[in-house]
């Protein structure tokens, strides 16, 4: 996953893409997404619903609280890939 170190830096969620200019929504480790080998990164939920929009297999982590990871879950399933190429 290319989130990470660079969020970071600008203040942001590790959840938080590079491309991805839009500012975090909540806590910055309110959720983990994982990717399909189990990588995992700790987001806002505005950033781990972008994030797990793009995955190919990823997923909540299953510790995260019922309703965030609902939450999560809700707002991916209503994004595209990479939503800030489209201006979402
Ligand atoms: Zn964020």
């Amino acid at each position: 996953m290319r989130a990470g170190r660079d969020a970071r830096a600008a203040g942001r969620c590790a959840a938080a893409q590079r491309e991805d200019p839009t500012p975090c929504d909540g806590p910055a480790d309110t959720v983990t997404v994982l990717d399909r080998l189990g990588h995992e990164v700790a987001g806002c939920v505005h950033h781990a619903a972008r994030l797990l929009a793009g995955l190919d297999g990823g997923r909540v982590h299953p510790f995260a609280p019922v309703a965030r990871a609902v939450e999560v879950y809700v707002r991916a399933r209503a994004l595209p890939p990479r939503a800030w190429e489209v201006g979402l």
